[in-house]
């Protein structure tokens, strides 16, 4: 039997070589609009049930993160619901995944795929909840929506003005996984620290920075091949209206602390990434931001502050990044969250890797954080 690979779904994306046989797939990921990153893929192979399939993918060194793929396992599915890990290869230049066919469809992804239907499908979920509303804050160069969620009673302007934003990079799914844990649980009515946060605080939410990346099937980038998170300086509706209108809403609204929720195609752990070297950093942000990282690594063996990205020099922030862009503006605690692709070396799974539900305890352990720091945003 013939195989057939194909990648035009919601989030799909490889560029086929040749497959003539399944032992001898050769394939190139694709790019983001603008050229300049290649990472991630999403495609279905048909006619494998007991073929013995060799995938080699091409050029590896040429993508937009090279390390990404040392001690890495592709992601395999046959329901499209349970992500598994599946035999692989690096040497530098060509990744070799090896999978024996168990059904006549699989699908492979560079990590679970967190598709533009499943976001809307939980948006008109928690949009259900009494204390949830959503806000359409304007419309995307696809000509989508771009939407916010706030959970909480908006209208008492006493309360700590909380915000979660994720997605800002498409291929890393594991930030809209997050989402839902998060979600779910401040929605959780007999969570007693939910319950507790939403007496003192509103939630502004917005699941997904970048539904055109995340449907096209990008890495990096938006429609306009910009990447979002460089954007915060200077964004334009021309360019990178994802962040002009939630920039401004942020402004308008006001904020005590920030969340930008990301992963990380290099190292195998879940970090955070912090604003300390904005200009003038006052050091109560910097003890706040170390409190947010002991309380949630006290409640989250997931999470650790040994490993990261190295310190940048005080004053040299990038503020094209959200966490500097937003910790400057408001004076107010941001960090950015990273979780890995690869898996969390101090507890690994050798099955799933890092996997959308551990993605989703994260989110929960958050809350926890927040909770046991909450009492110190007030500015
Ligand atoms: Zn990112």
């Amino acid at each position: 039997m013939s195989i057939r690979i194909n990648s035009n779904f919601d989030s799909g994306a490889i560029d086929v070589v040749s497959a003539e046989d399944a032992d001898n797939i050769r394939l190139r990921i694709a790019a983001d609009a603008g050229g300049e990153f290649r990472q991630w893929f999403h495609f279905r192979v048909s006619g494998i049930k007991g073929e013995q399939m060799v995938l080699k993918f091409e050029d590896m060194d040429t993508t937009a993160y090279p390390p990404g793929w040392e001690n890495y396992k592709c992601r395999a599915s046959y329901d499209r619901e349970t992500w598994f890990q599946v035999d692989t290869e690096f040497d530098g230049k060509t990744m070799t995944v090896r999978h024996m066919g168990q059904a006549d469809t699989i699908y492979f992804a560079y990590f679970a795929p967190y598709c533009r239907e499943r976001q809307l499908d939980l948006i008109a979920e928690i949009g259900l909840h009494p204390a949830c509303n959503v806000e359409v804050l304007g419309e995307t160069l696809d000509g989508q929506d771009l939407d916010m969620l706030i959970i909480g009673d908006d209208w008492d302007h006493e309360k700590l003005k909380i915000w979660f934003i994720a997605r800002q990079h498409p291929g890393e799914t594991q930030a809209s996984w997050w989402m839902e844990g998060m979600l779910r649980r401040l929605l959780d009515d007999s969570d007693p620290v939910s319950r507790s946060l939403l007496q003192k605080c509103v939630f502004y939410v917005v699941p997904n920075m970048n539904p055109d990346g995340s449907k096209r099937g990008y890495l990096r980038t938006n429609a306009a091949g910009a990447n979002l998170n460089r954007e915060w300086a200077t964004p334009s509706m021309e360019h990178s209206p994802e962040v002009f209108l939630v920039d401004q809403e942020m402004r308008e609204i006001g904020l005590d602390f920030c969340l930008d929720v990301h992963g990380d195609e290099s190292i195998p752990y879940c970090f955070i990434a912090n604003a300390d070297a904005i200009p003038n950093c006052d050091p109560r942000l910097i003890e706040l931001r170390k409190s947010y990282e002991a309380n949630l690594a006290a409640v989250s063996p997931d999470f650790q502050t040994e490993h990261g990205y190295p310190e940048t020099k005080p004053g040299e922030a990038n503020l094209t990044i959200a966490s500097a862009h937003i910790q400057n503006t408001h004076q107010a605690l941001t960090m950015t969250l990273e979780m890995p692709f690869k898996d969390n070396d101090d507890l690994p799974d050798e099955f799933m890797g890092w996997s959308p539900e551990r993605s989703r305890k994260l989110g929960q352990s958050c809350l926890d954080a927040l909770w046991a720091i909450h009492g110190d945003l007030r500015k």
